[in-house]
């Protein structure tokens, strides 16, 4: 390709909307355009890397025994509600009529129509297991689109499904799934960390994400899930999954006698520690929350965090959010109190469903709300005072060094990108939708199913996130649109010209992707957007050549060196 005819237009200046550097270096490097809030123009060579990381992805799926087909973007409500999905997928799903005012949804994911294609192709256990996976663009209206390509409305995804007989058989596909997204991120020359993570709206039991790190002290970070993890034996898990044990703090509040004292417009906790010179961790907060339009109470240990999708999970809930004040006082009504947020306390509510962290068993003599503003209640204890609440859970995130569950040492935490996950469904949609097939033993049974996803657009990203610097990205070679950039210093050299078309004419012949930078522009400019490309070699063509010889460099160590041009010919030929 000659960069004069190269449809890319580098800018000058990072875009004001961007926040990450995935998305402040593709636009500038003009691989992508926006379009509209969250929705992307691919431009030529973003569309290179697009199809480089889906013939990966392709290549292993197939190794893997899947098949690709391809369901259409649009859905009909109806598999929706079969499902049970059209009433709790939320504001994400972009739902549309058509001209005879039939429902339809733009596929923000595919397990309906995956289930239907089951349903009817798939009769007995002597066709199992199955594996069909696309390649397709999805819609989802996102809260908060951001980053770029990270985060978009609009993108393109790898979705596979698996269809078992029995539990056996989706441990096994699951395990083929995992090993095979190990090398594709690898192939993709993207390290990634395989995490436990939360099964979420989809539903099922287990499954894992596979993470991108990225680095913890970058300005903005692009990461934007926490993950923990031990050095020692390798656990690691998603902050919403995570489960760690608690290192000894001071439980016992050393108030001997239960007392109702003034705390006048102390609301937070911090506050109400220093007030009563105690430590957080003898307060038993009490937060109010929303979860699918119910009121909860949950109480934790003043000094940790409630983990709101551990949580929701604790209800089977879709949706989760902190009660507003006017829904505090609505509750306070309701029981009979009058007290605002930060004197909230379990006792006496009505209409509440209360949880407690497990964690919160072990206090005594501990300071806790009493639902009376500006008061709180101090050498509590449970069962005298205050009833422990039936339902006891795991609902706080863990922290770093926090010990691991399974060898005690502490754990640590790091931001990742999300651009893989693979979940076990078993039989959610399947019972649901009614698919079954005729088992060995001649009994109708529901398919056991597994699904598993690549975000295809957000692993480009992800590596520019990993690889770049100061001057641009440096695409790792397996996924870069084009393997060498030939600039000639000067377009008015005719040696210099001459040679560079030569060393070009020869990659060419021999396949290689190349661009042969013959814009009459300063060698300054070519020579900056070959790095803000990052194509991983330069080829660059300056006075030298009158000794026969050309700068070679390779852009993810930025080194260079100087041989002759059949030697930069052979090192490329040798890749
Ligand atoms: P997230 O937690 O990041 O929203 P998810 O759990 O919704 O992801 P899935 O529904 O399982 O993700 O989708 C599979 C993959 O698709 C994800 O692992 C991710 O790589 C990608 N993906 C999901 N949402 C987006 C998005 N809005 N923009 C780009 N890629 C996405
Ligand atoms: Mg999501």
């Amino acid at each position: 390709m000659r960069m004069s005819k190269l449809f890319v237009q580098t800018l000058r200046e990072f875009p004001s909307d961007a926040e990450v550097i995935s998305h402040k270096l593709l636009v500038r490097a003009g691989y992508i355009r926006k379009l509209t809030n969250g929705v992307y123009n691919y431009l030529p060579l973003m569309w290179r890397v697009l199809k480089k990381i889906e013939n990966i992805v392709r290549e292993e799926m197939d190794n893997a025994g899947a098949q690709e087909l391809l369901m259409p973007f649009v859905q009909p409500a109806e598999l929706w509600h079969e499902s049970g999905r059209w009433d709790v997928y939320g504001k994400e799903l972009m739902r549309l009529k058509d001209r005879h005012n039939r429902e339809m949804c733009l596929g923000p994911t595919h397990e309906e129509v995956i289930t239907s294609i089951g349903r009817e192709g798939i009769r007995s256990y002597k066709q199992l297991p199955v594996n069909l996976y696309q390649i397709q663009s999805k819609f989802r209206d996102e809260i908060r689109p951001r980053f770029g390509l990270l985060r978009g409305r609009e993108f393109i995804m790898k979705d596979a499904y698996s269809f078992d007989a029995d539990e056996q058989g989706l441990d096994k596909s699951y395990e083929i799934m995992a090993k095979a997204y190990n090398k594709i991120f690898e192939r993709c020359g993207l390290e990634t960390k395989m995490v436990q993570s939360d099964s979420g709206a989809i539903g099922g039991s287990v499954s894992h994400e596979f993470m991108v790190l990225v680095n913890e002290e970058a300005e903005n970070n692009a990461g934007e899930n926490d993950v923990f993890y031990c050095t020692k034996c390798g656990y690691s898990a998603n902050s919403n999954h995570a489960v760690s044990i608690l290192n000894p703090v001071e439980t016992d509040g050393k108030f001997e006698t239960a007392q109702i004292v003034d705390t006048p417009n102390v609301h937070s906790i911090e506050g109400l520690a220093e007030f009563l010179k105690v430590p957080q961790s003898v307060i038993c907060k009490c937060l109010i929350y929303v979860i699918d339009g119910k009121y909860v109470a949950a109480l934790i240990r003043g000094d940790r965090t409630v983990e709101e999708t551990k949580l929701m999970n604790a209800f089977q809930g879709n949706d989760i959010r902190i009660a507003r004040n006017d829904e505090i006082d609505e509750i306070m009504q309701a029981s009979g109190f009058n007290a605002i947020a930060g004197f909230i306390g379990p006792k006496g509510l009505k209409n509440v469903e209360i949880i407690a962290d497990e964690t919160v068993k072990e206090l005594k003599n501990f300071v806790i709300g009493i639902n009376q503003t500006d008061k709180h209640l101090i050498g509590a204890n449970w069962g005298i005072d205050v009833e422990l609440p039936q339902k006891t859970e795991d609902i706080r995130l863990v922290e770093e060094n926090d010990k691991c569950v399974d060898c005690g040492a502490p754990l640590k935490v790091t931001k990742g990108i999300e651009v893989g996950n693979i979940f076990k469904l078993g039989t959610k949609y399947s019972k649901a939708m009614n698919a079954t097939f005729t088992d060995k033993d001649g009994q109708e049974k529901p398919f056991i199913m597994g699904c598993y996803g690549i975000g295809i657009s957000r692993t480009a990203a992800a590596a520019v996130e990993r690889h770049h610097d100061e001057y641009g990205i440096k695409w790792p070679l397996a996924i870069a649109p084009y393997t060498v950039i030939i600039v000639p210093v000067s377009d008015q050299d005719e040696t210099q010209m001459k040679v560079a078309e030569d060393i070009y004419q020869k990659l060419l012949d021999a396949k290689i992707e190349v661009i042969l930078d013959d814009r009459q522009e300063r060698a300054g400019v070519k020579l900056k957007d070959a790095d803000l490309i990052g194509i991983p070699y330069r080829i660059t063509v300056g006075k030298t050549i009158q000794d026969n010889l050309v700068e070679f460099k390779e852009r993810a160590t930025n080194n260079t060196i100087t041989i002759t041009p059949e030697e930069a010919v052979k090192r490329i030929l040798a890749l």
